[in-house]
């Protein structure tokens, strides 16, 4: 089965194989956030078995009015505390939020393929290629 997968509306496809050896570059560089609405940090809370104030105080920080998940500093860089670099993969993958779930076809990146290229190896094309 083909590992390329094309949404409507995007200029690019996504080929899913480039993961395996990406390194999770989407989960990982300049520090950035990672939103979790109200029923997702339910979800992440269940799946690790824990008490959701517990989750959200060791997991989560308030940016303004929504939560985002804590990064960690890894050498110059920044990474989800969730990503597992030993298994290249999501802790929480079964439960991870929608921002990830979406990744690479998120509207902000509808004009700067340029940029999503840069960061993720698995983009394929564009109409501004
Ligand atoms: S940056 Fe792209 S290729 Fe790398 S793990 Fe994320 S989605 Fe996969
Ligand atoms: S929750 Fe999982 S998929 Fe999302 S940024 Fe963190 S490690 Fe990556």
């Amino acid at each position: 089965m083909s590992s390329v997968v094309k949404k409507d509306g995007f200029s690019y496809a996504f080929d899913a194989s480039a993961c395996a050896t990406c390194e999770g570059r989407c989960c990982s560089g300049d520090s950035s956030y990672i939103y979790v609405n109200k029923n997702e940090i339910e979800s992440i809370s269940k799946l690790l078995d824990l008490d959701i104030r517990d989750f959200v105080n060791e997991y989560l920080f308030k940016k303004g009015y929504k939560y985002s998940i804590k990064e960690i500093k890894y050498n110059n860089s920044h990474e989800c505390i969730f990503y597992d670099r030993e298994i290249n993969g999501c802790r929480i993958y079964e439960a991870r939020p929608s921002q990830c779930i979406t990744f690479p076809f998120w509207d902000y990146y509808k004009e700067k393929v340029d940029e999503l290229k840069q960061e993720c190896p698995g983009i394929i094309g564009s109409d501004n290629d």
